[in-house]
């Protein structure tokens, strides 16, 4: 009976490993969303950098062709003024706003080079993301597949636990689930060296390994509880 049961635990014991290999996943796989993740945070924030550079390049062009056709107005007037007095207040608005024009034609310049640096910079960005997607799709598709491999194995490996367990006395087998799930997946312990528990390596008291000798009933061990199996 308990070499049934040692079976059934040593598939038990497969199943717990196959639940861990189950759960990890590869690096490759992990390292390729954390950086799908990081390029969209960036491509993100720069691109709204570049679309605030964007609208303010666009006011300061509105702002200069309202200023380029103000000091036009101005030197037009300036002509057909009346007096040189008129003349010369016509003259000084054309100035002004040739003062304007160039400050903005100034300023504006160096916010257009700063957005076509962002815009070549989100550009190359989407497509160190575009290239990276497929990728990624790939190490997707294997992973599923690595995990789909895992989950036939464990179908395989269980279908042969619960038959062969369909055969131990069911209070036996109840007392190894107990204690296996308290016991870090070993419920069933081997008497070695004579008088030794494998599970927890106390050594035995003498009546203790007669009892497991015997294998009638079930025995357990005083000190951790798992049920001991003296193997002749
Ligand atoms: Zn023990």
């Amino acid at each position: 009976m308990l070499n049934r049961l040692a079976e059934v635990q040593t598939l038990d014991l497969e199943l717990d490993g196959l639940e861990q290999e189950r759960g990890q996943v590869p690096q490759e796989l992990l390292e390729a969303e954390e950086k799908r993740r990081g390029l969209e945070q960036t491509i993100e924030l720069r691109s709204q950098e570049r679309d605030e550079l964007r609208r303010a390049v666009n006011a300061n062009e509105l702002e200069l062709k309202s200023m380029e056709e103000r000091r036009r107005n101005a030197a037009a007037a300036a002509v057909r003024a009346s007096s040189a007095k008129e003349a010369s207040q016509y003259q000084n608005q054309e100035l002004q706003f040739g003062t304007r024009v160039q400050e903005l034609e100034e300023d504006t310049l160096p916010l257009m080079e700063s957005f076509d640096r962002l815009d070549q910079e989100v550009q190359a960005l989407e497509q160190e993301l575009a290239e990276l997607l497929p990728q990624l799709e790939a190490l997707k598709q294997a992973e599923e597949e690595r995990v789909a491999a895992v989950d036939r194995k464990v179908a395989e490996v269980k279908r042969a636990r619960d038959e062969l367990a369909a055969s131990i006395d069911a209070p036996l087998l109840k007392q190894y689930d107990l204690v296996r799930r308290s016991r870090r997946g070993v419920g069933l312990a081997e008497v070695v060296a004579n008088a030794t528990c494998s599970g927890c390596n106390v050594r035995l008291p003498l009546h203790v390994v007669q009892k497991a000798r015997k294998g009638q009933g079930i025995t357990r061990c005083p000190s951790c509880g798992r049920i001991l199996w003296y193997k002749e």
